[in-house]
Parts: C-alpha cells; structure tokens; sequence
C-alpha cells in the first residue's frame, strides 16, 4: 500500500488562557491518502478547526502544539523551520477558509493577489504568473475571467468571493487541499456549486482534501472518509458507507440519527441532549459520558479505549471493548 499522503499521530494543542487550560486538541490521529477526499466532522468548538491550524502551524498563542507527529510526505512538519513552511502553505498544502473576506485585500484586484501568490510559489515572472492567475479563474469556471481578474473584491458575490479564493488555493495545484467550513456562509445553491467545483478541481489535479464540516449531508456527498471528533478528541472513523450503515460510536449514532431520523435538524449537533463540554474541565473519563444515552458506570472515570472491529475503522467507547472482549 503507498504511504499516505498525511500521516498525523497523537497531535496536541493547548490553549493556556486565564481561564485555565483548554485541551482543544488531545492526541489526534489521521491519515489521507492521495486524492482522498476526508471529513473532519464535530459541533462548533470541539476542535476541528484547530486541529487545521495545528496541521498547517498556524496556531497563535495563547495556544501551542504539544506535542505529535504531522508528516505529509515524508517530513514532520512539526520539524520544519518557519520558511520551509510558509513555503509549504498556499504551495504544496493550501486552506480555504469560510469567509473569503478574511484572506482577500480589499484593495487589490483579484488578479494580482492570485499572481502574487502564484509568483511566490512558482516563482514566475509579472507576466507569466498574470496568465497563471487567468488560467486559475477560468479552472474555477468564473465567468467572464478576462473581467473579473481586474475586479476588486467587493465587486463580487460571496460565492464569486470563494471562487476566488479557491482560484488561489489551486493555483500551485497542491496535492492537499484543506478547506474548513467552505460553503457554511452561502446559499444552498451556491454550496452545492462549490462543492461540485471542490471535487472537479481535485479529480482534475489529483488532489486530496480535508473537508472540515458540520454538515452530514455534504460528508455523504463528497467525502471518501470521515473522522468525527468530539471534545479534542476523535471518536470514530471509517469510509463514509460504513460508517452511514453503522455508525459504532454512541455519538454518531446520535448524529446520524438527528440528521436522519424522522425529526431531522438542519444542524443536527443542536439536536443532541445536553451541552458539549469545558475543554478547560473536561469531564474524566470518556468526554461524551454525561450525553451519552448508552453510558456505562466505568465510563465516568475511565477513558475509553480506541477499537478497531474492522479494518479501516476505530472507535473510542467501552460498549466495543466489551463487545471485543
Ligand atoms: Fe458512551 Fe461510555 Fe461509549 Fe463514552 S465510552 S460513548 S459514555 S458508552
């Protein structure tokens, strides 16, 4: 079998704030293949996002990596000096982020931030790296390119916005593609656009993607595998199918049961009985202990092991040590 494209092993991020320590990442593992294309999955604030961050070196204190192993081929990132990974960002491994308005200038054309984010990787002159930006646009299938590389960002839509910005993503054809939340601020319609456009893009770049998301629906429709992570921590993963078939993992059960299930939510985690918890005061033993309709009296005090019952599958939770036992 090829080595994965990523490999990360027991990632941890703190957040040393006044209020105490926030144990956003605890020990996250994943793999993506090449041209894989897999979820992340979790309700606001259990870590997603920051496991992205911590991926790409991007935290900012008060947080700080702890400690893991993040190697995308071949090389912990972890160990890389900051201008091997600046090169590495927005090269090799680009983000796309949820609000385009964040990472565009508003006072330069649309052209020349994809050029000069093309010239900074590729190293190409004005002019060659002006065509790139062209070429870019039109991959992204934003009409009237020509145009639309002289705007400025405000002169277009929010899904126009995101096109953009995944214009740049893609303009050093990275083999990983990070995106976090990218349709959550637009329309349906436009969502669906987007993420059809994600998946054009990387089948014709071979890229792989981690998609992180909220949202069930666009994991069934685009992704490969999912991890589902709750509270830092992530609690099941298998390939979509299966996991859709039979979810493992009380928590998942509950996920798919909201999103599916006869009362079905737009937003399934709101769905779901009680709050998450404090990643300042975790709860001892399994984190999902005090929501979980299946909990068992060990699991308030000890932290559940990782089974896999089938290859290409884990889950954390008592109910399958017992099951394996
Ligand atoms: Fe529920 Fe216990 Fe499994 Fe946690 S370990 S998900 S509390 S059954």
């Amino acid at each position: 079998m090829d080595a994965p494209l990523l490999q990360v092993e027991g990632l941890t991020t703190h957040l040393f704030t006044d209020a105490g320590t926030v144990r956003a990442v605890e020990g996250v593992s994943l793999t993506i293949g090449r041209g894989e294309a897999v979820a992340l999955v979790g309700e606001s604030g259990c870590g997603k996002s920051m496991t992205a961050l911590s991926l790409m070196r991007l935290v900012r204190p008060p947080g700080r990596i702890l400690g893991g192993r993040v190697e995308f081929e071949g090389r912990n990132l972890l160990d890389l000096r900051e201008e091997e990974m600046r090169r590495l960002r927005g090269g090799d491994i680009a983000m796309i982020f949820q609000d385009p308005m964040t990472f565009l200038n508003p006072l330069m054309r649309v052209g020349d931030q994809i050029a000069e984010a093309v010239r900074l990787h590729q190293g190409l002159d004005s002019r060659a790296a002006w065509r790139a930006a062209l070429a870019a646009l039109e991959l992204v299938r934003i009409p009237a390119p020509d145009s639309v590389i002289e705007y400025y960002p405000h002169q277009l839509s929010g899904g126009m916005r995101q096109r953009v910005l995944i214009a740049m993503a893609i303009s050093s054809r990275p083999s990983l593609l990070i995106a976090d939340e990218p349709t959550t601020a637009l329309d349906v319609t436009v969502q669906a656009q987007i993420m059809e456009l994600l998946g054009d893009i990387r089948r014709e770049l071979g890229s792989a993607m981690l998609l992180i998301t909220h949202d069930l629906g666009l994991v069934a429709e685009y992704c490969d595998r999912i991890y589902v992570m709750y509270a830092g921590q992530i609690v099941e993963e298998a390939d979509v199918g299966p996991l859709f078939a039979s979810p493992q993992h009380p928590y998942t059960r509950a996920l798919l049961k909201s999103t599916l299930g006869p009362d079905a939510r737009v937003d399934a985690f709101e769905s779901i009985s009680g709050q998450p918890p404090d990643l300042a005061r975790p709860p001892a033993g399994c984190r999902f202990h005090p929501r979980c309709p299946e909990a068992l009296a060990r699991c308030a005090h000890d932290e559940p092991p990782v089974i896999r019952p089938a290859a290409g599958r884990q889950a954390r939770c008592w109910l399958l040590a017992q099951d394996a036992a």
